[in-house]
């Protein structure tokens, strides 16, 4: 059997209602809490309110940055960074979706080092150190698992480029994850994330780096991916798809911070650091027939698996005829979420898509794909993606 190695230090707390144990965590890491979300509107004011009411219960000293945007920035980071310093703040809450999550993870690293948190990016030299503040990350979406990883994307908007921190220091120290927090995720966003959790646990499953424990949890990921997310979309008020969703986010989650992403999160990067207007798992919904179609052939078995896992009558049959399969599963699942997308739809100009491929080859992850993409296949693949 192939040697491996699994590190997972984040202690999950999982269920309904699980939201009102925030206080009693943070309280065991600090006695300055500074909550980190997006602005609040109707559906998300009664969670933070819960979320702050908890903490206030544990006697903690609460300041709220609520300047998260969907593809945080490093100013949005900043900003964040100053308030933490004015605040003295000793913890960080992240409180949201995968942004507010990732910009909470970078003002822990911001506001207790020299410089920004761009220059300790994943392969800089200097990289955050034990001064890193503690992180507790409550999450809104099923999708990112940024609650169970070490990562924290950030985008620099004067060099359109989307990055990432990536340090064990980043793991947030406990995940909530609270299915009826959930609830109010409107269909489009449900959607989109809930195919970016699916993508986590494929792109594991298939990574070079993949593990007999990673292969457990990331079939089990997609088999509740397949199971759960047309209901959460349709109704999401569903809590038991709520919960079935939460849990797949959280298997992926561990998935790829432990074995990580190929080729379509490394080319979905790009996207978002180039277009911040489309959301990562738009991005991701608009590449993935193409990155099927590229690498089902490289990696058979895995992607029988996948075609299997969707359609029950290919279990019979070969593996060559189930990996054939993949890319109706994949498209199938985009039909019925509503995400058949085109990076046409998002306004990606034609003419940058030369560019757009070299940023492609930016990350590293491509590398870790069964059939590594020279320039010209990214090429290829985003013009399969923009008809
Ligand atoms: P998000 O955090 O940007 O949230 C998406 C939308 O959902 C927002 O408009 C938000 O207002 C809304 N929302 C969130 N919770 C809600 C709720 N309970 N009710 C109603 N609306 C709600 O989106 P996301 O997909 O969760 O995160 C995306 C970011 O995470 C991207 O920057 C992506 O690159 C990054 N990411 C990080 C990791 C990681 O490991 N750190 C992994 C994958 C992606």
């Amino acid at each position: 059997m192939q040697p491996f190695c699994y590190f997972q230090p984040t202690e999950i707390r999982f269920g309904r209602r699980k939201a009102h144990e925030a206080g009693e965590v943070t309280a065991r890491l600090g006695t300055r809490a500074l909550i980190v979300t997006e602005p609040a509107f109707r559906e998300i004011e009664p969670i933070h309110e819960k979320v702050s009411a908890s903490l206030r219960a544990a006697n903690l000293e609460v300041a709220h940055f609520d300047g998260v945007a969907p593809n945080p920035t490093t100013e949005v980071v900043a900003a964040g960074t100053r308030l933490a310093r004015e605040h003295g703040s000793d913890v960080v809450v992240g409180l949201g979706g995968g942004s507010s999550m990732d910009t909470a993870k970078a003002i822990a690293v911001e506001a207790t080092h020299e410089g920004t948190c761009w220059d300790r990016l994943w392969f800089r030299d200097e990289q955050p150190t034990e001064a890193t503040l503690p992180v507790v990350a409550v999450t809104t979406t099923s999708g990112t698992g940024s609650h169970v990883t070490q990562v924290s994307v950030v985008t620099n908007s004067a060099e359109r480029c989307k990055s990432a921190l990536y340090n064990a220091l980043l793991f947030p120290r406990v995940a909530i994850v609270d299915p009826e927090l959930m609830a109010s995720v409107p269909p489009k966003v449900t959607a989109a994330t809930g195919f970016d959790a699916f993508t986590h646990a494929f792109e594991a499953y298939i990574h070079a780096g993949t593990s007999p424990f990673v292969e457990i949890l990331a079939k089990e990921a997609i088999r509740l991916v397949a199971q759960h997310l047309p209901t959460a979309v349709r109704d999401g008020a569903d809590i038991g798809a709520r919960d079935g969703m939460a849990w797949a986010d959280t298997l992926a989650g561990l998935c790829i911070a432990s074995a990580g992403v190929t080729l379509p999160h490394g080319m979905g990067m790009a996207v978002g650091g180039m277009y911040p207007h489309v959301a990562h798992g738009e991005a991701l919904a608009a590449l993935y027939p193409a990155f099927v179609r590229f690498t089902w052939e490289t990696a058979v078995p895995r992607f029988a698996t996948l075609g299997r896992i969707f359609d029950a009558n290919l279990r019979e049959g070969s593996d060559e005829e189930a990996a054939r399969g993949a890319e109706a599963a994949v498209t199938g699942l985009l039909d019925t979420i509503g995400l058949r997308l085109s990076l046409r739809d998002f306004d990606v100009p034609e003419a940058e898509l030369d560019a757009l491929a070299e940023a492609c080859l930016v990350l590293p992850d491509y590398e870790n794909n069964p059939r590594v993409a020279t320039l010209e296949y990214m090429l290829g693949i985003l013009r399969e993606s923009h008809v």
